[in-house]
């Protein structure tokens, strides 16, 4: 940050915040020029560092340093670039500034990896990793991931780096990080290239050729994506890639014109990795092709530069190539040497350390996942039990829709008692009950008497109010035990289980005579006195005459005719003779 200068300052600060500022342009330079142009940005890069030392400004002394490591990489210098980047890592650690920390990480990570030193780069990666997650930087996570991919693809296991890679593409699609985008597609030609190579020697040549048709659309789409960018090293990459796959492919016509132009790029580069990773895929087809003292040349130009610049990660391939071909000549002795450097260089990468970290990281890989999984896994049960209390208040709903229907279903609506249906029911039970057990059983028919001139006179209404009073009436005077029920219009029935009959007649008559003593006007206020309402009963008790309920109901239904007959508003009561 620029701080405002105080008036007051003496000179000497403001020389200080002079060299500040232009330390910073300097790194602003450097970064500007570091894929471009590596060797005049290492010059700045310098200059910014040892300026930033003097000032013994950290903050810029670690960006210049992580700088200078991109560009001692693009100059492939490996070794150089792990120190910058080295003494980065240690400078953002103090500053406490952890997403940059795990960038310098990445990039000591890589050059460490073009070193061989494989254990080693998969620890850097993975420290990498963890930053990243605790910042929660899921893109930064992403890119060490794809990292760890490469060593994996290295160390031989192809497989973990294809599915590895094929977990990343749709995570760079989808945030159309198209630089990203390219390096996975490449990078997963690549791997199923390496990966049809093994299978080759193992005699799997099916297989090989289809990963190796897989792998041609891959690299084009990467190269078209690279060629869009501003970095001549990745279209080189790409172009290797391609060059690789119709090489695997014996398309040796489509090989050589790929080779040409990468080689032609590659020697444009400021650093001479590509140019010994093109050569030595020249040289192998040269060898393949015949042309076997041309394949030597080649060869050993790139062993040249891999050797000077200690890339190890890719001069084993190249050494393979060198072996055939000094044997196919029959220059046995330099075939045995390189060889035994071939061995030496693939012991570095491949250390027992190196596997076993592989399979750590693979395994606390898989457990993330699981975690991720699991965490899913909880989401959708806490869906499932959401989902589930509706179901549940849905069913409760329905249970207590189903409870009303059959409510519905033996009541009467107008007067809540009980309807025609219910009591043929309970009555037909109650009286199959009374003969099983000789009980007692009684049975009461009330009907309003001149209930249609209430209708007529007052209202239909007014009718209402008069049947819902009854029904309270008739409810309120019966015990819990006994029930009544609307038998039809103005017709009720009453059943009084274990009551012989002058107890239920009795009941009747006390039920005829608060009805007619009922203050009917409180209903119909204009009506006054006027509104009298009287009923009638039949009544009867149940003996081994009445086999069948309805019977029994028709006796009772005779008494109240009578009731009517006699002048109405009086109670019947008579058990027939067995
Ligand atoms: P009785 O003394 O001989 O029984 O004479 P009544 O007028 O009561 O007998 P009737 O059977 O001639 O008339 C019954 C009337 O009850 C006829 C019908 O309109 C009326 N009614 C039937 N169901 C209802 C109802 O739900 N509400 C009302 N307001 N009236 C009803
Ligand atoms: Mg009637
Ligand atoms: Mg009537």
């Amino acid at each position: 940050m620029v701080a405002p200068t105080p008036p007051h300052r003496h000179a000497s600060t403001v020389v200080e915040e002079a060299e500040h500022q232009r330390a910073r342009a300097l790194a602003d330079d450097a970064d500007g020029l570091r894929n471009t142009s590596a060797q005049r940005a290492l010059g700045v890069a310098n200059e910014a560092i040892e300026i930033a030392r003097r000032l013994g400004d950290a903050e810029l002394l670690a960006r210049a340093l992580a700088t200078r490591s991109v560009c001692q990489r693009n100059l492939s210098d490996p070794v150089a670039a792990s120190q910058s980047a080295s003494e980065a890592v240690r400078l953002y650690a103090e500053l406490g500034d952890t997403e940059n920390e795990a960038h310098a990480l990445i990039n000591q990570g890589i050059a460490v990896s073009l070193m061989g030193q494989m254990s080693e780069a998969l620890s850097i990666f993975e420290r990498a990793r963890h930053l990243y997650r605790n910042i929660d930087n899921r893109v930064g996570e992403a890119d060490a991931l794809m990292d760890i991919a490469v060593v994996y693809n290295m160390l031989g296991d192809d497989e973990r780096a294809i599915s590895l890679y094929g977990e990343l593409l749709p995570i760079y699609e989808s945030l159309q990080d198209h630089y990203h985008v390219a390096t996975t597609l490449n990078n997963l030609a690549f791997a199923r290239i390496t990966r049809g190579m093994r299978l080759a020697e193992g005699d799997d040549s099916d297989t090989a050729q289809t990963l190796y048709r897989e792998a041609i659309p891959e690299c084009e789409r990467a190269l078209a994506l690279a060629s869009s960018s501003d970095q001549p090293d990745f279209i080189v990459i790409c172009l290797n890639t391609l060059s690789t796959a119709w090489r695997e492919l014996g398309e040796y016509a489509r090989c050589f014109e790929t080779l040409e132009r990468q080689l032609g790029l590659a020697r444009a580069l400021d650093g001479r990795r590509m140019e010994a990773v093109t050569l030595a895929n020249l040289g192998e087809v040269q060898r393949r092709t015949g042309a076997l003292a041309a394949a030597i040349v080649t060869l050993e130009a790139s062993d040249r530069i891999y050797s000077t610049f200690q890339l190890t990660e890719q001069h084993s391939h190249l050494l393979v190539s060198l072996v055939a071909a000094y044997e196919s000549a029959g220059r046995l002795a330099e075939a045995l040497a390189a060889h035994r450097r071939y061995h030496r260089i693939e012991t570095q990468m491949k250390t027992a350390a190196a596997a076993e970290k592989m399979q750590v990281l693979q395994a606390r890989l898989d457990l993330e996942k699981l975690e991720s999984a699991l965490a899913v896994a909880q989401h959708r049960q806490a869906e499932l039990a959401e989902l589930n209390a509706q179901l549940h208040s849905v069913d409760r709903e329905k249970s207590r829709l189903l409870e009303q229907l059959e409510r519905q279903s033996f009541e009467d609506s107008l007067t809540g008692l009980h309807n025609r249906r219910s009591l043929d029911a309970r009555l037909c039970a109650d009286l199959r009950r009374t003969h099983r057990y000789q009980s007692k059983l009684s049975v009461a028919l009330g009907d309003i008497d001149f209930f249609k001139r209430i209708n007529d006179q007052l209202s239909h209404a007014i009718g209402d109010e008069v049947l819902r009073r009854i029904a309270v009436i008739l409810r309120e005077s019966i015990r819990a035990t006994d029930y009544a029920a609307r038998y039809g219009g103005e017709e009720f029935a009453l059943v009084f289980p274990e009551t012989p009959l002058e107890e239920a007649a009795a009941v009747c008559e006390k039920i005829r005579q608060r009805i007619a003593s009922f203050g009917w006007e409180k209903i119909h206020p204009h009506m006054g006195g006027e509104l009298n309402v009287t009923i009638s009963f039949g009544v009867t008790e149940a003996n081994s005459r009445f086999e069948k309920h309805d019977a029994l109901v028709a006796y009772a239904d005779a008494l109240l005719y009578g009731a009517k007959g006699a002048g109405r508003n009086q109670v019947r009561a008579r058990q027939p003779n067995p």
